[in-house]
């Protein structure tokens, strides 16, 4: 199912209103911006997954979440690697930015950069 809330920008305009502290390897605790509510988000190689209301509503065959916890902690982890991450909804505008390109699921693409 493709995703039907908000757009890539308003998700990535989120993601960094968030808080995101590292707990283990692959594991993060991320406190909204605006609920202040904190999510557990576990991190694999194309995305992660999520206890937030999206995230607990992802289908059997595809349990990753493109919320913008996830987001949040995807962007901490490219900015330890000194890289930051780009959100778009659409693979045109994301093969545009010629840069590294990663599905999350829910039909979000995020591009990184350096810097
Ligand atoms: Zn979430």
């Amino acid at each position: 199912m493709p995703r039907s809330i908000a757009n890539a920008k308003e998700i990535q305009a989120k993601s960094r209103r968030h808080t995101v502290r590292q707990i283990g390897p692959n594991w993060y605790k991320v406190k909204s911006g605006e609920t202040r509510r904190v999510y557990d988000v576990v991190l694999a190689v194309n995305g992660g997954t999520c206890t937030c209301d999206w995230g607990r509503q992802r289908p059997d065959e595809d349990h990753r979440s493109a919320c913008s916890h996830v987001v949040a902690a995807l962007n901490y982890r490219a900015a330890k690697k000194g890289r930051r991450i780009s959100a778009w909804d659409s693979e045109e505008a994301a093969q545009r930015q010629h840069r590294p390109m990663l599905k999350i699921g829910d039909g979000l693409i995020l591009t990184s950069r350096s810097g």
